[in-house]
């Protein structure tokens, strides 16, 4: 018996390129479903993530002209994470297995053939893996390999040169409910999850059409999320700075202590400003850091909706889903 697949993709502004990814994920599905690794009855949700140009309208149209397309509409942007998680959790419960992907068509869509085999085979994740990173830039494939460096280094398993490509059985959109965090950083929270899971490699294109909505400050932001939210690593190295500190400032007293004594106590202008700057520094570097994370607890503790729904088109007269 094939599996109903959904396949899940989040949509800010992507009008530029919704007509030719629909078109190609047409021609998808039906090869997967003549393949036998889908049933007919398989879905694509888009899910317009408060767009502010004609995306919803689009996926409309597309729901009218085709049942294969569902439409999920956000009552407002909350971003990409939000937007996915909020596909996922339409996603689960309505088929037997999700892949989620960007709209953009940077994810090669024939390694969703691969990624069902797997999944016959066993496995309850499958992440998509880009084995290289020719179309990024320079800047954007150093500073990628930099933050999972950092993210390995701070003892976080994430799966390297993973995006969001990457399919879920409805058992692990179970498990992924359960987790109820407000900072979202799904590509962290899928390891967490467990289950037998495996790699499936390809080709990341360039985008299709339009403009890349993350910008360097929103990839830094993303980083400092993702870092913050899975790793207590940088509150111990601020620890580890105070103690180092203080030895250093034993040693300091020991000295000014055998200089006064020595009776030469009136110059040292330079050390005196250098380690009042270099403290100050320090200090406020090590609040900023616990600054992030009071940040997160206080996100967490209100336990606003991580996304709300607004309408949910599909031919089964399904609500819109509250528990999120
Ligand atoms: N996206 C979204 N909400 C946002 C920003 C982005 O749903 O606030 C979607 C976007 O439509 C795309 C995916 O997230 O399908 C990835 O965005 P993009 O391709 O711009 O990121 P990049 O590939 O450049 O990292
Ligand atoms: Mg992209």
């Amino acid at each position: 018996m094939s599996n109903k697949l959904m396949v899940v993709i989040p949509c800010y502004n992507e009008e530029a390129v919704l007509p030719e990814t629909s078109k190609r994920l047409l021609a998808k599905m039906a090869s997967l479903t003549e393949k036998g690794l889908i049933s007919p009855d398989s879905r694509v949700l888009l899910v317009d993530d408060g767009s502010k140009d004609r995306t919803w309208e689009m996926i409309c149209g597309l729901h009218q002209e085709h049942p294969l397309f569902e439409g999920v509409k956000l009552s407002r942007n909350r971003g990409h994470q939000n937007a996915l998680l909020a596909g996922l959790m339409t996603a689960r419960g309505r088929c037997d297995v999700s892949i989620s992907m960007d709209a953009d068509l940077q994810d090669d869509m024939d390694a969703m053939d691969r990624f069902l085999e797997k999944y016959n085979e066993g496995c309850d994740i499958v992440y998509g893996v880009r084995n290289k990173r020719e179309t990024d830039t320079f800047f954007k494939r150093q500073t990628a390999l930099m933050f999972y460096r950092l993210m390995k280094s701070l003892g976080v398993d994430i799966t390297y040169n993973h995006a969001d490509y990457r399919l879920m059985s409805n058992r692990a959109l179970d498990a992924l409910h359960d987790f109820k965090e407000v900072n979202l950083f799904l590509r962290g929270l899928a390891p967490l999850v467990g289950f037998q899971s495996d790699v499936v490699t390809y080709d990341r294109s360039e985008r299709f059409a339009g403009e890349s909505k993350y910008p360097f400050k929103k990839m830094l932001a993303f980083a400092i999320d993702g870092i913050t939210s899975f790793s207590v690593k940088p509150l111990q190295l601020i620890t580890s700075v105070g103690i180092v500190i203080f030895i250093i400032s034993l040693c300091m007293l020991l000295y000014t202590l055998v200089s006064w004594i020595g009776g030469n106590t009136v110059t040292g202008w330079t050390s005196t400003l250098a380690s009042i700057w270099m403290i100050g520094g320090i200090q406020l570097l090590s609040l900023g850091i616990i600054g992030e994370y009071v940040g997160k607890i206080y996100h967490e503790t209100k336990q606003r909706p991580r996304f709300i729904i607004d309408r949910y088109l599909n031919d089964r007269g399904d609500d819109p889903i509250t528990d999120r």
